[in-house]
């Protein structure tokens, strides 16, 4: 092996470092490193030199909570929240009392926000009466993770109290999903205009996907503006469509992790990863979502005693590694990033 680094990629590093962005043609480069390479390790030293200096060293965490769980007729291939999948035949609604307690411990536990996420045929008008209830019973910063919307919905959940929306074009848009690609742009669209911080995370990400779908995402989020957009593998759960695919490891996660923190340049305000881990702590990323209720990963109603990790759990891994959960986050103290695609 070669002592030196490749000139190329560290002409890579170098412009990405300076928060000026990188080319597609410089991210795909990037993405097919070689794992046990010296360019990679000068890679995630580059983005995480990046997010702590831009995120002054501060971690986050926006703590998932997943109100309903149904047998989704929209049958997404990589969720587990299917009437497909065989796992929920019926539909449950968490109670009031079980949202406002997971909501309340999350405040007190110094989570940074709270995403409320519904099924894709769940009530819009239930959305915002939680979104209204907790609005009254807690501070922390509430954001929406619901279906496409349009302008005036986008209205409504500022009206009852969200800050921001979560939503992501996922990779095999249309294939995979029986939704279009175009109308999940809308909404980002109508996500930033309306003045909702727009989240945003390249998912769910398994190796059959391609360098240049992959990246096409991560342009999209910093082009569109993204308050963050890290990297989110797919979790294949028992029975899934996709379990014939395999899943991407922690660090080839890491990877794409450090890739998108070059893309995303001076455009964030924090990186993500999921499902919580050390790898990418030291690739760029600084936000984890800890989680409880339905979640499209587990076979479990309540994730929160399945695969979802608890908030004390993301904070020791992140203070292992060096960063600081309590600090003030820095996702929601300014005017969402500005949009760059008009
Ligand atoms: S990802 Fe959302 S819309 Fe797709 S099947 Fe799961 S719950 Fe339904």
């Amino acid at each position: 092996m070669s002592w030196r680094l490749s000139s190329a990629v560290e002409a890579i590093l170098d412009k990405g470092g300076d928060f000026t962005g990188i080319t597609r043609e410089e991210a795909m480069i990037l993405l097919t490193l070689d794992l046990d390479s010296r360019e990679i390790y000068a890679l995630m030293e580059t983005a995480h030199r990046m997010s702590r200096q831009k995120f002054e060293n501060k971690s986050e965490n926006h703590f998932h909570i997943g109100i309903n769980v149904a047998p989704c007729p929209y049958n997404c291939s990589f969720c587990s929240l299917t009437a497909k999948a065989g796992i929920f035949m019926h539909a449950i609604e968490f109670s009031e009392a079980d949202i406002l307690k997971w909501a309340t411990d999350a405040d007190s536990q110094g989570a940074d926000a709270l995403n409320i996420m519904t099924t894709g045929t769940f009530s819009f008008e239930r959305l915002l009466a939680v979104g209204r209830l907790l609005k009254k019973t807690v501070s922390t910063p509430l954001v929406a993770n619901t279906r496409d919307i349009i302008h005036k919905e986008g209205e409504m959940l500022i009206d009852a109290g969200f800050v921001g929306a979560y939503h992501a074009v996922r990779l095999g848009e249309g294939r995979d999903t029986p939704f279009d690609r175009e109308k999940r742009i809308r909404t980002i669209s109508v996500i930033k205009d309306v003045g909702l911080h727009w989240m945003n995370c390249v998912e769910p990400v398994g190796p059959e996907h391609r360098p240049e779908e992959i990246t096409d995402l991560m342009f999209l989020a910093r082009d569109y503006g993204a308050t963050y957009s890290g990297v989110m593998r797919r979790i294949n759960f028992p029975g899934s469509p996709m379990a014939g695919h395999g899943m991407i490891t922690e660090r080839e996660m890491a990877r794409m992790v450090a890739v998108s923190r070059l893309v995303m340049g001076d455009v964030p305000r924090a990186h993500c990863t999921h499902e919580p881990h050390a790898a990418s702590l030291l690739a760029g990323a600084n936000l984890f979502f800890p989680e409880v209720g339905a979640s499209p990963r587990d076979g479990e109603a309540d994730t929160g005693k399945g695969r979802g990790k608890e908030i004390n759990a993301c904070r020791g891994i992140q203070m292992e590694m060096g960063w600081n959960p309590d600090l003030p986050s820095n996702c929601f103290d300014v005017k969402p990033p500005v949009t760059h695609y008009q």
